[in-house]
């Protein structure tokens, strides 16, 4: 979920964030509700690989950032941590 507005290269993903046409309550949706059309979403965008290593490496627990949900990082980063 596009957070700001930094322009700097690392951040520049953000430019093409396909989720900043969408509502905040589209990406942080209430707990138990459904996150597939943001998901979609995510699919389509240009910037998913970059969006999701960034909110792996700034440990973002909210919301669905790179297509997934925060239990589904959460999981990602624990199978990775089980591999070392
Ligand atoms: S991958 Fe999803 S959350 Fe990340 S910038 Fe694109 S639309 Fe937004």
């Amino acid at each position: 979920m596009l957070i700001n507005t930094v322009t700097d290269d690392a951040l520049a993903w953000q430019e093409t964030a396909l989720c900043a046409q969408a509502g905040p309550e589209f990406f942080f949706p209430a707990p138990g509700s459904s996150t597939r059309e943001a998901k979609q979403l995510c699919n389509a965008c240009e910037g998913r690989q970059a969006c999701l290593e960034y909110a792996l490496a700034n440990d973002e627990r909210f919301g669905v950032w790179g297509g997934l949900s925060e239990k589904e990082r959460e999981r990602l980063r624990r199978d990775g941590r089980d591999r070392r």
